[in-house]
């Protein structure tokens, strides 16, 4: 039998859920450029420079297997586009990971980074691959490779990796070395996400959470509400969704559900979120079973009266088919794309204040930006110095858009879109077109 390699066996080829949209997160992206480039006016030329990728880049990675066998498999490194500075994004390893998705979501990585102002361009790599079914040497001999295969166009000040979904520490340290041996010195700041004690940054992996929480805070205070005194419903258990179900407990917040792919977890007296991930932690990994509140499916989590709704999850969660009987006053997104571009008008309509994904969970993204800042310099931050400079960064994003959101009158997601691509196409401008 194959050994299981050290990738996290994630959800993602699970099933949609029942309210899945046919409509993908990437049109959505598109349709939420469109309006943002109407909106803004943008020039014809420009916007379709920003609808293009700069580079696409397509490599065969053959792989010797454990068996002696050899198998090709395809990657792909998308760079949406590097004015404001080297492009930035994730790797994922997925069996239907194709060219078209990771140019989308190569774009969406170049809002997110415009929205909270790193000095970032947006980037997007995969392989096509199922992870689950290589062994832990045939997953290096296959990141190697396509490290390799990818000198050109990985570099500190060119395009710089990050974990998505199915790749994790580990991988990113090999992508490290493999760019290192080859360049002849050690180049920590060549990919992010890495382990600290190779050069990852304190705060990483609480980042994206705390993010959302910062965010969120943000949102209640212009709402005139306390923290202490909200009810908080949140989907997904894993990474996004635990930290910031215990950053708003910390604050005071009720939080009345949990969810992860076991189902939901309610308790309208508040669940105790450290016993939670105590269990979890205890439980393979698993709410299943967690005793204090009663079951109720992911659909239902969704559909709570409640505050504040962190869907943490997945993709296409809230659709027109739900979004109708969506209760929340407040929705902040951890996760990419959990409403569709279809719902937004529905719950816009509704009065609803959705913090969109661009802006939510660029919490990531930016403590990146940090990790490769500390690599530069060979100079570490405290966990402290870390979170209080996300904190700063995200609550400035956060009164920048909401800003747009208020000159334009529009929502905050468009908002967040205008702010993005008004930053990208100005700078654009200044730099002029390189004939
Ligand atoms: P994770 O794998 O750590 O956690 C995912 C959680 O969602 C798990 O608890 C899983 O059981 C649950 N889940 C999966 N499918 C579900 C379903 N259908 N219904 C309810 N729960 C379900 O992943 P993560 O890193 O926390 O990422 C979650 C989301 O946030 C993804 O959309 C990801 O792209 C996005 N995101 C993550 C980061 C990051 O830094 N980790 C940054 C930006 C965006």
């Amino acid at each position: 039998m194959r050994k299981k390699s050290s990738v996290d066996s994630k959800s993602y080829y699970k099933e949609p859920g029942p309210q899945f949209d046919k409509e993908s997160p990437f049109e959505s992206m598109m349709q939420r450029f469109r309006l943002a480039a109407e909106i803004l006016k943008l020039d014809d030329g420009l916007f379709q420079y920003l609808a293009s990728p700069v580079k696409q880049v397509i490599v065969s990675i053959p792989v010797v297997m454990d068996s002696g066998k050899i198998e090709v498999f395809e990657g792909y490194r998308v760079i949406h586009d590097n004015v404001l500075g080297p492009s930035k994004g994730g790797i994922r390893y997925a069996p239907d990971v194709n060219i078209d998705e990771v140019k989308a979501l190569a774009a969406w990585m170049t809002w997110k980074c415009a929205v909270v102002n790193v000095p970032f361009g947006g980037a997007k790599g995969g392989v096509r691959v199922n992870p689950h079914e290589l062994s832990q040497s045939e997953l290096e001999r296959l990141t190697r490779r396509y490290t390799a295969n990818m000198l050109e166009v990985f570099g500190p000040d060119k395009d710089i990796p990050a974990p998505d979904m199915n790749t994790n520490e580990q991988i990113m340290a090999w992508i490290m070395d493999t760019y290192s041996m080859n360049s002849q010195r050690t180049e920590t700041a060549v990919v992010t996400g890495k382990p600290v004690i190779l050069g990852g940054s304190q705060g990483r992996k609480e980042a994206t959470g705390r993010g959302v929480v910062t965010v969120t805070l943000a949102a209640l205070s212009k709402m005139g509400l306390m923290p202490n005194k909200v009810s908080v419903a949140v989907q997904g258990f894993g990474n996004v969704g635990s930290v910031s179900a215990q950053l708003m407990y910390e604050q005071g917040a009720s939080i009345i559900a949990i969810s992860d792919l076991s189902g939901g977890y309610y308790n309208k007296e508040g669940i105790n979120i450290p016993e939670a991930m105590k269990y979890v932690k205890e439980n393979k990994n698993s709410l299943e079973g967690y005793p204090g509140a009663e079951k109720i499916t992911n659909e239902e989590l969704l559909e709570l009266d409640c505050d504040v709704l962190i869907p943490a999850a997945k993709e296409d969660q809230i659709s027109r088919h739900n979004a109708g009987r969506i209760k929340a006053k407040i929705i902040a997104e951890g996760a990419n794309g959990p409403v569709t571009a279809n719902a937004d008008t529905m719950l816009d309509e509704k009065g609803i204040m959705v913090i969109p994904d661009i802006l939510a969970n660029a919490g990531g993204v930016t403590v990146s930006y940090f990790e490769w800042v500390q690599d530069r310099q060979g100079y570490f931050w405290t966990e402290e110095r870390v979170n209080r400079r996300l904190n700063r960064m995200m609550r400035d994003a956060f009164d920048n858009v909401y800003g747009v959101s208020e000159k334009y009158k529009i929502t905050l997601r468009q908002a967040a879109y205008v702010y993005a691509i008004d930053k990208v196409a100005t700078t654009l401008k200044m730099r002029g077109i390189y004939a």
